[in-house]
């Protein structure tokens, strides 16, 4: 549950986020957990300030250093997807970003652990979370392209930046039973796909909607 500290005041009034979330359900977004989690996360402390008027808008929104928080919308979709199976205990997330997306998982599973490359971002997102009271989550600053392996298996992987195809790695840390949402293509052309690890050696993908992320880049920026 998030801090009642953040409901109530102005541009983050119930009634906007109650907004945001009858639109996400014209789209077709029906996990009620889901719209509860988005209604309940103030996403304007997740933007800097000069357009947190914008935060309640379906849009993407530049956070810095060339990258985007992603549209309330798809964050909606990808976690839905994510949950379909069932509850999921720890999921790995790639591209922590403006950690709006990490705040969404940290309420609707058991452990969240989420690695971005770029420190500073990082450094921002450890402290709203920390702002929210979410624990159950635990960062780390390195190329998510790896995974983390000391902490896999996960039973769910969500990326939130594009590699052209799918690292081998993160197939691999993908437990058995276990479901990675990953956008996947070149800057031009992104499809989002479902991937269910069904034994040992047998994957199951499903190639789902059209989208534009940031490009999954290798290597770490201090
Ligand atoms: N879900 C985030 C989306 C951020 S954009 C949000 O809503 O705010 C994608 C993020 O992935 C960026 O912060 C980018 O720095 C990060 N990223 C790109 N390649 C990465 C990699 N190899 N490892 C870890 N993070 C990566």
């Amino acid at each position: 549950m998030i801090d009642v500290q953040f409901q109530g005041i102005g541009m983050t009034s119930r009634r906007t986020r109650d907004r945001l979330v009858t639109r996400l359900r014209e789209q077709g977004i029906s996990n009620e957990k889901v719209l509860a989690a988005l209604r309940d996360t103030p996403r304007h402390i997740f933007i800097d300030e000069a357009l947190s008027h914008r935060a309640y808008e379906d849009s993407s929104l530049p956070i810095g250093f060339n990258q985007t928080i992603s549209q309330p919308y798809i964050v909606a979709r990808m976690t839905e997807l994510l949950l379909e199976d069932g509850p999921r205990e720890n999921v790995l997330e790639i591209g922590t970003g403006s950690g709006y997306q990490t705040a969404i998982l940290a309420q609707l599973v058991g452990q969240v652990f989420s690695v971005e490359r770029i420190r500073n971002l990082q450094e921002k997102a450890r402290k709203r979370l920390q702002q929210l009271k979410l624990r159950n989550v635990m960062f780390r600053h390195t190329d998510g392209g790896m995974g983390w392996p000391d902490k896999g298996p996960f039973d769910g992987i969500m990326v939130t930046a594009a590699p052209e195809q799918v690292p081998e790695e993160l197939l691999a840390q993908l437990a058995i039973g276990g479901v990675m949402v990953i956008p996947v293509g070149d800057g031009g052309h992104q499809v989002l796909q479902r991937i269910r690890r069904l034994s040992e050696d047998e994957y199951q993908t499903e190639t789902l909607d059209p989208v534009r992320f940031v490009p999954l880049l290798p290597g770490t920026v201090r």
